[in-house]
């Protein structure tokens, strides 16, 4: 689903001040966005603290970094000290000091791994879970920009021809990381309905991003089908 790394230019200075914000809230050395390119890990937006040794754009081979090991297992990592264990203390970013390593992955719509987004420390880091909830919150950030970025792709790929069906994937789109989204979806058939008030079937993965939020309501058909005695009172 990760068509290029350009898609993604737009949020990287939104994605920046957030980490910004959470390495001065967790007083820590570094804070970073990643996306798995293949076999490398690249820095797609880091902290601008002079410390940071990991400036943007810089690529690194997959060779034991704390960051392959939260892309692999697809879970939180939490390393307060990496000294005080056998499995991290010949990692790289030791010999640049980073001994403590909290990271999570970050997911695309679908479910694949775009990145993961972490902080670095210098020194041991607990970091408390007013942190821990504060890197969550800021993934499901960066997470809502990448479901906006796939709906937009999808509706312009796919339904140029259609300005009713692109109108409603523009609607999904826009309110995509909103908590509820207004836009009616039959209880029964999951069916979206247009502005026109046509019920229409999108893929699955689409209901699962939003179906759950939005207004639940029944189309015609469903009617028709579940309730024959109210449609013909
Ligand atoms: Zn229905």
């Amino acid at each position: 689903m990760l068509t290029s790394i350009k898609n993604y230019h737009r949020f990287r200075e939104i994605w920046r001040e957030s980490i910004n914000f959470l390495v001065d809230v967790a007083d820590c050395t570094s804070g970073l966005v990643t996306y798995i390119d293949g076999t490398d890990l690249e820095v797609f937006a880091a902290s601008d603290r002079k410390m940071n040794p990991f400036p943007e754009g810089v690529k690194v081979a997959m060779q034991g970094h704390y960051c392959e090991e939260t892309y692999k297992t697809r879970k939180l990592l939490h390393v307060p000290n990496a000294l005080m264990s056998d499995r991290w203390e010949d990692c790289p970013e030791i010999k640049c000091g980073l001994i403590s390593y909290i990271g999570l992955p970050v997911r695309m719509p679908d479910g694949a791994i775009f990145g993961t987004i972490c902080l670095l420390d210098k020194k041991e880091n607990f970091h408390q879970s007013t942190q821990q909830n504060g890197l969550k919150q800021i993934r499901s950030l960066i997470e809502a920009h990448l479901q906006v970025e796939t709906l937009t792709r999808m509706d312009s790929a796919q339904h140029q021809e259609n300005p009713e069906l692109l109108q409603l994937y523009r609607t999904i789109a826009r309110n995509s990381d909103k908590d509820m989204i207004n836009i009616p979806v039959c209880s029964h058939c999951k069916k979206f309905r247009t502005e026109s008030g046509n019920w229409v079937q999108l893929s699955p993965s689409i209901y699962q991003m939003v179906g759950p939020r939005s207004s639940h309501g029944i189309c015609p058909d469903c009617l028709e089908t579940f309730y024959p005695d109210l449609v013909r009172s």
